[in-house]
């Protein structure tokens, strides 16, 4: 009996890659099972100090991105001996990964990607996994789809419920149990009690936090002392009747060389414009996101401890910098333009390869493996759901040869 622990980016791929193959599976997820529309209703919450996105519901953080789908870390993780070139053309065919039709590039993204262009910047359509027949344009893809237009690791839960898989949900895992260094059960917390089941193979996708607090407890107590998340600010103006607000998000990118650029609505802009009147259909904004150093750390409750190194507050200064420019290209009043505060999103590197789990993603325990962001050796800087399905991927077809 195989555990998998999570269902997001890497919980719900595996799960749907074994029980296809007839392995009997058990998927354990902390969150309830609810409708994408209402993911919104799941975000977790941590210290003040840290403004962090995740959710804990079915499909995880899945459920509120942006659908987003790049490569990234491709030389690094062949320093570890992982080539993702096969998985990454499986898992792209999956999920339907391509450049939205113009159809569904609204009229702020389109001056997003003219005025890159005129700038000489390296830009482009975001490549997605989104279905255009069925998205309705609503610019509500961080709030969990009304449509069910986006992909999600919940589709692929299904799927492996279909094919057999057991899902229990609300349940937290709270620790790997191992006998003679080997994995024999997890033990878990349901409507607060607790529970042990017996298992021979544990698969912690609870993300880079909640997988990181499973792995202490078990004995890895190295998790989580190093983590990075990806700092982001939103740069934003007036520009009159734009309607940017209900256009599909993030649609458009920019690669700089220490940044990423993609156009992003932020009903946070309003406040610092001096006019009255304005609504959320006259702002244009940019969302600037940068690799950070993995400085910080996850403490035993599950919080996490940021430091913002130099290079990460020079780097999001570049990035505001070139979105200004932008924003000012494409028509935005220059007397208007400013910044939300810095948050962060995209946790991982808590559990990384070459140093917490080996190139097959196994712990120190036998038959523990990690397949979340945790995994990640560094950060990508990058939008990483289409590495983590390919890693999970790549692991699925390990499990199922081994
Ligand atoms: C608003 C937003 C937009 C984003 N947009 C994009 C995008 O467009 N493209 C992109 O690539 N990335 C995007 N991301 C980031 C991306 O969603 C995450 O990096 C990715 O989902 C991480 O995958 P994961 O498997 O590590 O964790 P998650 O997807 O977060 O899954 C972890 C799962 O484990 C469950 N869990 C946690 N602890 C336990 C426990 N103890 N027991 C049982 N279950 C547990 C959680 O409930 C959750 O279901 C976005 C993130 C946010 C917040």
């Amino acid at each position: 009996m195989v555990v998998i622990v999570g269902t997001g980016a890497g919980g719900g791929i595996l799960a749907r890659e074994l029980a296809k193959e007839n392995i009997p599976i058990i998927i354990i997820e902390k969150g309830p099972y609810i409708k994408s529309k209402d993911a919104f209703n799941y975000y977790d919450k941590y210290s003040e100090d840290v403004d962090l996105l995740t959710t804990t519901c079915i499909g995880g953080a899945t459920l509120v991105s942006m659908s987003n789908m790049v490569r990234a870390l491709d030389s690094e993780l062949h320093d570890y001996d992982v080539d993702l070139t096969e998985a990454y053309e499986y898992v792209e065919k999956l999920v339907g990964v391509h450049q939205l039709d113009d159809s569904h590039i609204g009229k702020g993204t389109q001056l997003f990607l003219d005025a890159g262009h005129e700038l000489g910047l390296e830009t482009l359509k975001m490549p997605k996994a989104i279905l255009e027949k069925e998205c309705i344009q609503c610019g509500m893809c961080a709030f969990g789809c009304p449509a069910d237009a986006k992909w999600s690791g919940k589709d692929f839960v299904d799927e492996a419920v279909e094919n057999g898989a057991t899902l229990i949900c609300e349940a937290e895992v709270t620790e790997v149990l191992k006998e003679n260094g080997k994995v024999c059960g997890v033990k878990l917390i349901k409507e607060d009690k607790e529970e042990i089941i017996e298992d021979d193979l544990v698969i912690l996708s609870a993300g880079a936090i909640g997988s990181t607090l499973i792995l202490r407890k078990s004995g890895i107590s190295e998790a989580g002392r190093e983590i990075f998340f990806d700092p982001f600010v939103s740069v934003g103006g007036y520009i009159k009747d734009i309607n940017f607000n209900t256009e599909v998000q993030m649609a458009g990118l920019v690669i700089g060389k220490n940044f990423v650029l993609s156009p992003h609505f932020s009903s946070f802009i309003k406040a610092n414009i001096p006019y009255g009147g304005v609504t959320d259909s006259d702002i244009l904004s940019i969302m600037v996101k940068t690799a950070d150093e993995c400085k910080g750390y996850v403490d035993d409750n599950g919080d996490v401890v940021k430091i913002n190194t130099i290079n990460d507050i020079r780097y999001l200064a570049e990035g505001t910098a070139t979105a200004g420019f932008i924003l000012e290209k494409a028509g935005v009043d220059p007397t208007t333009i400013g910044s939300t505060v810095y948050r962060g999103a995209h946790p991982g590197g808590t559990a990384p390869i070459g140093k917490i789990v080996d190139s097959n993603l196994q712990t120190e325990i036998s038959n523990l493996y990690v397949c979340d962001a945790s995994v990640l050796p560094i950060s990508p800087g990058k939008p990483p759901i289409l590495t983590i399905l390919a890693l999970a991927k790549r692991l699925a077809d390990y499990l199922i040869n081994k």
